[in-house]
């Protein structure tokens, strides 16, 4: 298998009726050169990593010689952007490859940056260096982590000049996730009144990813109730997981939502540094509408949108509403054993929420760093670990002494010994979270073609919660000239 021939697609979203997408190749980019590559996901496609060196690999990844087998095509799509009906979007800059079958399933790979398409509206097709960066590190970030997202083959660096705020060139980054299919997948044929698209595209996401819902002889129906209540449990445990690592996504608009509850589209996202319980990582979200503590409710917002244009297929709106309303149980049973975790608590006491709602409240007002308080109250009364670095997050330490009291004293009534306690906390509690100012240094690296920085951050985000020789840098706080480093929806 040391060749692209070793990709065995098959193509199952082209299989769709032709509505659902236009057949085009990509457009070929200057002087194409590897960025990097993920040798994970090339294994879990079922691809030799020693494959991604090629100059075929190169090519064929930046759009410039076909795959072999592939099938490319942008689809269609439709969505709700910041709470507003946006009508039909698409993939604008995105090409689906087609779909392989590897060891690890089935998986698309999808170009994002390969040129124009029907759906590109007022758009170049293109995405620029410094966004495919940070899709390419969030991706692998967010794996290391444990949270369900995309993935990203390569990333590959070309010579094009792209127009944002400035002149920036371009990049092609390959994705890889079982589907693409989006919420604003199903709200395009709802809108449309098609309600036999919209039954062909819901019978084809049961059938490709979530057979359990699909029931021979049962009411016409239930399928489609019991994938809506499937895709809920997904996306609240999701947004549990973003919450409990302090990730926001940045533009929760329902074309950016996952069918399968993957992290998708990463684009003006970002990782808390000091804690503020109201931070918008997006520049252009003037209202907030994403920020850190509305994520949980504006997922179930979207899953409105997601029932709603599941309703034609339902039957009945009863049925729907009822598995709207186990939204906050499901939220809650995934956020709080994950809060409880996060503080070595084994066993779940009814006083617990009062002690982390304490935490909460304290690190928003202090705006103590989040992943390294969580990171250094594991180390809380270890042998040989002062206090020190611990109080230096916060301001008023006395406040923080206070809460930390009350937590040895519920540590106290915990039978787990101290030393499993610890090693628990740091395998949920990060040292390593791609930060802004991190992914900055590595932006500005690319941009002279020094890649290092990049695969630097890459290995050490893929395994965040062990403390890896040398990686110190990568674990501290951010530097002062990071404070004004501001993200855009323009990528
Ligand atoms: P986003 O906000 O990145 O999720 O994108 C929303 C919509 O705009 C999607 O349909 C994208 O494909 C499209 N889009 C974003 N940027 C571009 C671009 N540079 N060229 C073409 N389409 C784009
Ligand atoms: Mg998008
Ligand atoms: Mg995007």
């Amino acid at each position: 298998a040391r060749s692209l021939d070793a990709l065995r697609f098959v193509n199952s979203f082209a299989s769709l009726p032709p509505a659902f997408y236009t057949r085009l190749t990509p457009q070929p980019v200057r002087r194409p050169r590897l960025v990097h590559a993920d040798a994970e996901t090339a294994r879990r496609i079922g691809l030799d990593p020693t494959v991604l060196q090629t100059p075929g690999f190169v090519d064929a990844f930046a759009g410039n010689t076909p795959l072999p087998g592939g099938d490319p095509l942008a689809a269609v799509y439709s969505g709700h952007q910041f709470g507003v009906w946006a009508g039909q979007l698409g993939d604008g800059r995105a090409l689906l490859l087609g779909e392989v079958a590897g060891p690890g399933g089935s998986f698309e790979l999808q170009l994002k940056g390969s040129g124009m398409t029907p759906y590109s509206r007022m758009g170049d097709g293109r995405a620029v260096l410094r966004s495919s960066v940070r899709e390419y590190l969030a991706s692998i970030a967010m794996r290391g982590l444990g949270i369900p997202t995309t993935d990203a083959l390569c990333l590959i660096a070309a010579d094009d000049p792209v127009r944002r705020e400035t002149l920036e060139t371009a990049a092609v980054v390959t994705r890889v996730a079982p589907s693409f299919v989006r919420f604003g997948s199903f709200e395009h044929w709802a809108a449309k009144g098609d309600t036999g698209n919209l039954r062909v595209l819901a019978d084809y996401v049961i059938e490709h990813d979530y057979p359990e819902c699909g029931v021979a002889g049962d009411e016409p129906g239930a399928p489609y109730v019991r994938l809506l209540h499937a895709v809920l449990r997904r996306t609240a445990r999701l947004m549990a997981q973003w919450q409990s690592v302090g990730f926001m996504h940045g533009v929760m608009n329902t074309d950016n939502m996952s069918i399968l509850g993957l992290t998708l589209d990463y684009g003006p996202y970002g990782f808390m540094d000091g804690f503020d319980a109201n931070h918008i990582c997006n520049h252009t979200d003037t209202g907030g509408r994403y920020a850190w503590n509305t994520q949980p409710m504006v997922g179930h917002w979207n899953l409105y949108r997601l029932a709603e244009a599941l309703r034609p297929l339902a039957g009945a709106a009863e049925p729907l509403r009822q598995a709207l309303d186990t939204y906050e149980a499901e939220f809650l049973a995934a956020f709080m054993p994950a809060m409880n975790a996060k503080l070595g608590l084994a066993e779940r006491l009814p006083e617990d929420g009062e002690l982390i709602d304490a935490l909460w409240q304290l690190m928003h007002a202090q705006r103590a760093d989040f992943t390294q308080t969580f990171r250094r109250l594991a180390y809380l009364d270890a042998p040989d670990s002062p206090l020190e670095p611990l109080h230096a997050l916060f301001t008023d330490t006395a406040a923080l002494d206070a809460w930390l009291e009350r937590y040895r004293a519920r540590l106290a009534r915990e039978a787990r010994p101290a030393e499993a306690r610890r090693a628990a906390m740091l395998q949920v509690n990060p040292l390593y979270v791609l930060r802004n100012h991190l992914a900055e240094e590595a932006i500005q690296a690319a941009r002279n073609d020094d890649f290092s920085v990049i695969a630097r951050l890459a290995e050490t985000l893929r395994d965040p919660y062990t403390a890896q020789e040398g990686a110190e840098d990568l674990a501290a706080l951010p530097p002062a000239w990071a404070c004004d480093l501001s993200v855009s929806c323009s990528s």
